[in-house]
């Protein structure tokens, strides 16, 4: 291999890497070893912020493509034509522990997907599962508060969390999820992918269709027990970046089948949920699925950090033909992610390359820190001007969203809202089969165990009793393995 010579960041050939400049052979170091000070000191700057949320995680490259005809429901480019291809770029994560933090945590998984599309980025940022803890944005920091560390002990603290869900009874139906085996899965490549949200699409005939996506994975979905989870969170605290990449190595490429639900809007205002409730799904058997086209995963970044550690999703990054909808979490998103991003990489991460899009950008956005696509040369930073033809293409502009007052009902609070426990009790009665319930159980036993101190018992009675109203065979069980006595209320 042809020899390589050693360089300061400048790019000036340095002669010596191993011993600093001295003061004779045992004399103190000279101030002019500006290559010990640039080594030091790039060091001292290797770590960025760590993610809020969602820091421990693994990514790869690969393909998404285009398998059935959607062009009734979206204009969008890449959906133009069957056998469209585009890059993705797909970043897995578990949600409330530190960078460091084990693979097999009970924890939902992040399945963030950014696909590099000829009209720009978009990024369907999800999650392993179709609902969340929460419908609305404004709760999120307590939640979140409550699933990191306690700020005495800086402890995990079951306590924390099992009060905030018995108090925010709209958490079960993810709970129901989180402590079935679908909460501890055996890695990122058996586990199916959610945008959750309801979005939009629209067609070329400028009609909204509201949209749930579905990656389900191709692998089948496979689970760790609980035991297995807490045994292999000691055996191999990566075990999910680890059986990734391996895969990958092997030349065995995950995949998972992309799907939609449909919803019309006139089906929307008759749903007996609000359509746009997080906590909430869509039955298959009311809004099936739709085949729209294969992902796969086939390249493990070269280099962790450049593109997994820098890789920034946000929901706000949606492209012609896919809107959003008036989900509240959705929302909250649209604001927090870039904002997250921009605080953690700078205001011009879109164009570190794992994010930078494959479309031209053209806009007066300009300066900052980290600049580096040239800054749009010499071109004006202002509009409007009579220098650069950029202007705002109208044909893009999406179809007005009615908000008349029939929709508004089920925008606002109704009496839906509060049925917090029809869905969980669909799950854990009609979709699980005996031996996941007992394990459901038996994970909810193990969990509520963790609750510790004076308000214990209090904590332990609320939740059973919104156990109860999901199913009554479920609060009874868990009530018996507690050695708690519980009666409902009538
Ligand atoms: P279906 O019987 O048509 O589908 C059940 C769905 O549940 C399947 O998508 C299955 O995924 C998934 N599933 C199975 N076990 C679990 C689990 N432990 N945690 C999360 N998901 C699981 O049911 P419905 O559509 O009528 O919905 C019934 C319940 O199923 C819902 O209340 C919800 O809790 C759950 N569910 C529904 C989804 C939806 O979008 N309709 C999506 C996911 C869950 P797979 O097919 O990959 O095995």
């Amino acid at each position: 291999m042809k020899k390589k010579k050693l360089t300061t960041a400048s790019g000036k050939p340095y002669y010596e890497n191993q011993d600093s400049l001295s003061a004779g052979p045992r004399g103190p170091i000279l101030l002019q070893d500006f290559y010990l000070h640039e080594k030091l000191a790039h060091f001292n700057r290797e770590r960025i912020p760590e993610r809020v949320v969602h820091a421990k995680g693994t990514g790869a490259f690969g393909k998404f493509t285009v398998t059935h005809d959607i062009t009734r429901y979206t204009k969008a480019n890449l959906f133009g034509k069957v056998g469209n291809e585009c890059r993705v770029f797909v970043r897995f994560s578990t949600v409330g522990g530190e960078k460091g933090s084990a693979d097999t945590e009970r924890d939902p998984r992040g399945f963030a997907v950014k696909l590099y599309t000829e009209e720009g980025n978009w990024d369907l940022v999800g999650n392993n599962t179709p609902v969340f803890f929460l419908k609305d944005p404004k709760k999120f920091p307590d939640f979140i508060h409550t699933q990191k560390r306690d700020p005495k002990t800086n402890l995990k603290s079951p306590t924390m969390m099992w009060d905030y869900w018995s108090l925010n009874p709209e958490s079960l139906h993810q709970v129901m999820i989180l402590f079935s085996d679908r909460g501890t899965p055996h890695g990122y490549r058996y586990m199916n992918g959610y945008g959750s949200h309801t979005f939009s699409m629209i067609n070329a005939a400028g009609e909204r269709m509201w949209v749930k996506f579905h990656f389900k994975t191709q692998q089948g979905i496979k689970n760790f027990t609980g035991p297995e989870a807490d045994a292999m969170r000691g055996k191999d605290p990566d075990f999910s970046q680890r059986d990734l990449v391996t895969a990958i190595g092997k030349v065995v490429f995950p995949k998972w089948a992309l799907k939609i639900q449909v919803m019309t809007q006139a089906q929307a205002k008759t749903f007996r949920w609000n359509p746009f409730d997080l906590t909430k799904i869509w039955p298959h058997g009311e809004y099936p699925l739709i085949d729209v086209g294969v992902m796969e995963l086939n390249q493990v970044p070269s280099n962790y950090f450049a593109d997994v550690e820098q890789s920034a999703f946000a929901p706000s990054n949606i492209v012609d033909g896919i809107g959003l909808s008036p989900d509240k979490m959705l929302q909250g998103r649209i604001l927090a992610y870039p904002d997250a991003h921009r605080y953690r990489l700078g205001a011009n991460y879109e164009q570190i390359p794992v994010n930078r899009p494959i479309s031209e950008v053209y806009n007066h956005q300009r300066d900052g820190a980290m600049r580096v696509d040239g800054n749009s040369g010499d071109n004006p930073n202002y509009f409007p001007n009579s220098f650069d033809n950029i202007e705002a293409d109208k044909t893009y502009k999406e179809p007005p969203l009615k908000l008349d007052s029939d929709i508004a009902d089920i925008y606002d609070r109704n009496e839906n809202d509060d049925d917090h426990y029809t869905q969980p009790g669909m799950l854990f009665r009609k979709v699980m089969t005996d031996a996941e319930r007992q394990n459901t159980i038996n994970n909810f036993v193990a969990g509520l165990s963790g609750i510790t101190g004076s308000k214990r018992e209090e904590i332990i009675l609320r939740q059973l009793h919104h156990f109860h109203k999901a199913d009554a065979e479920l609060a009874q069980q868990v009530a018996q393995k507690l050695g708690v006595a519980f009666k409902p209320l009538v």
